[in-house]
């Protein structure tokens, strides 16, 4: 029988001021617009608005309103849950909205929120700067910086809510609003850490910082056997490192990397992720202690260039394949945390290409990322010197199970050595009780509950990690007795 879609479930959008382009199912550009890097969510939203611009939204947004719509927002679509297309949503996608402004004498750069990170890294670059973001250069810089932001630059600058001046934003009242430290500057303390739940934002100014435009950066490869001492050491090396370093571990069956001999592909490795944005001249002596830990298969660090450094992971998480992803904080990565993540890679599920199929990272945090106080923004930082993260990847529902299983017991290991606030943007949502943690102190649970009820009264921002669904399962009266 043939699927039944909801043909015209809005009818009436647009109005006619609607300068971007509205695709329902069944129109020409439908199916490619409606994907998402994650292609287990293959869903098929009942409109997807492509908005031109801060007024196309304010009519998005007021459309919904009138007729008590949730709203989706897509900006890069990375999200693990497949939040950005959900099934019969109506979708404000923000895809069109790719104006960058960087000022080349001060640094301050202005993105709006359809811009990805590849994208914000080469308007940056041209005049010589950078603002930390994330590793893969797909991700959307919207629901990135929402969220927090971790990268080869959180060491050295902190997150990317760190260097966030203000972003603009239309409110689900259907209002536009400037939040920044001198107005709005409880929404502006919500958006950084909360921000997928309190308002659509529609750009971002932020301060960017000189860096390149060379860096060094490559993959050390060693042997799965090296990998727990190798571990072991790294938590006292990174803690002394100079700031510039950034090396983020990780434990994966080696996918076809260019001068890897082929008869190593498939089988578990340990990669080092090596970025330096400090002076080439420098690098060995940051490096001095990681040279101790003894040969590794392979060195293919060298000088390149950030935008080909801030590229390096797009080779093993590729869009277009099936994923689950969890991960948390380590105070430490301790031997213990080494052992149980090498015995977890030894035996992953059986990949369903020849492609990356899992890995175990442990992105370094820390340095800078700690010297900005955990009530400055509502994201979490508190402890946090690593992140574990898990992912895996492979391409048919038939292997969901076996995947999930193989992901979700790398959790189960990870979790009592894990911190109880976490980052939430690198896991699928984990339930109420994770969520409220994430945040650190019940009394920054409060105060972004407090924002939520505000600016979202109804929950029409519900595609996400929900706030207003995880208080209702908590329950109102813990929620009044939290300090
Ligand atoms: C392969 C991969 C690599 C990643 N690497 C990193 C990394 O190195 N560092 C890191 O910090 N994170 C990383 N992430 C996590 C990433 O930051 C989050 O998934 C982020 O939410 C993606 O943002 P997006 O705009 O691409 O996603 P989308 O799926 O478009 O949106 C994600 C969430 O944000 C909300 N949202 C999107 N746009 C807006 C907006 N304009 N206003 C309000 N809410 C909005 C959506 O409703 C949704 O809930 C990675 C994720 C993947 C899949």
């Amino acid at each position: 029988m043939d699927k039944i879609v909801p043909f015209n479930r809005f009818p009436n959008f647009p109005p006619k001021a609607f300068k971007g382009k509205v695709l329902r199912p069944g129109d020409a550009g439908y199916d490619e617009a409606r994907k998402i890097p994650n292609t287990r969510y293959g869903s098929e939203p009942a409109l997807i608005a492509r908005c031109y611009d801060a007024d196309d939204i304010v009519m998005a947004v007021k459309y919904c309103n009138a007729h008590n719509e949730p709203i989706a927002i897509r900006s890069g679509g990375h999200s693990i849950d497949g939040h950005a297309m959900p099934q019969d949503a109506f979708v404000i996608d923000t895809t069109l909205m790719k104006r960058i402004h960087v000022d080349p004498s001060t640094g301050i750069t202005t993105i709006e929120s359809g811009v990805l990170l590849g994208e914000m890294d080469a308007a940056t670059q041209k005049h010589g700067y950078a603002v930390p973001l994330g590793t893969v250069s797909s991700t959307g810089a919207a629901g990135l910086t929402l969220g927090g932001g971790i990268g080869y630059l959180t060491r050295r600058f902190g997150m990317t809510v760190d260097s966030l001046l203000s972003v603009d934003v239309v409110t689900v009242a259907g209002a536009k609003l400037t939040a920044s430290e001198t107005e709005n500057s409880e929404l502006f303390w919500g958006l950084r850490g909360a921000g997928h739940n309190l308002a659509i934002a529609t750009s971002f100014t932020y301060q960017a910082h000189k860096v390149g435009p060379q860096v060094t950066s490559g993959l050390i490869i060693y042997s799965i056997d090296n990998a727990v001492p190798i571990l072991s050491q790294m938590d006292k090396i990174m803690r002394k490192a100079p700031r510039e370093l950034s090396i983020y571990p990780v434990i994966l069956p080696a996918p076809p990397l260019p001068g890897l001999p082929e008869q190593m592909i498939g089988v578990p490795i340990l990669v080092l992720i090596i970025v330096y944005s400090g002076e080439a001249a420098k690098y060995e002596e940051a490096m001095f202690a990681v040279r101790e830990l003894g040969q590794p298969l392979a060195d293919m660090v060298r000088p390149t260039s950030w935008v080909e450094a801030n590229s390096i992971l797009d080779v093993l998480a590729p869009p277009g394949r099936r994923q689950h992803s969890r991960g948390g904080y380590l105070a430490a990565l301790t031997p213990e945390v080494a052992a149980k993540a090498v015995a977890k890679a030894m035996c992953p599920p059986t990949p369903t290409s020849p492609g990356p199929s899992v890995a175990i990272a442990f992105p370094c945090l820390g340095g800078a990322n700690l010297d900005f106080a955990e009530d400055s923004t509502a994201y979490s930082r508190t402890g946090a010197h690593w992140m574990w993260e898990v992912l895996g990847m492979w391409d048919t529902p038939e292997k969901d199970a076996e995947f999930d299983g193989w992901v979700d017991s790398v959790m189960d290991a990870m979790t009592p050595h894990s911190l109880r606030n976490a980052y939430v943007n690198l896991s699928v949502d984990r339930g109420p009780e994770w969520l409220r943690n994430v945040y650190g102190s019940r009394k920054k649970w409060r105060r972004v509950c407090a924002l939520k009820h505000q600016y979202d009264p109804h929950n029409r921002l519900r595609y996400n990690k929900n706030i207003t669904r995880a208080q209702k399962v908590l329950g109102r009266s813990s929620f009044c007795t939290w300090i």
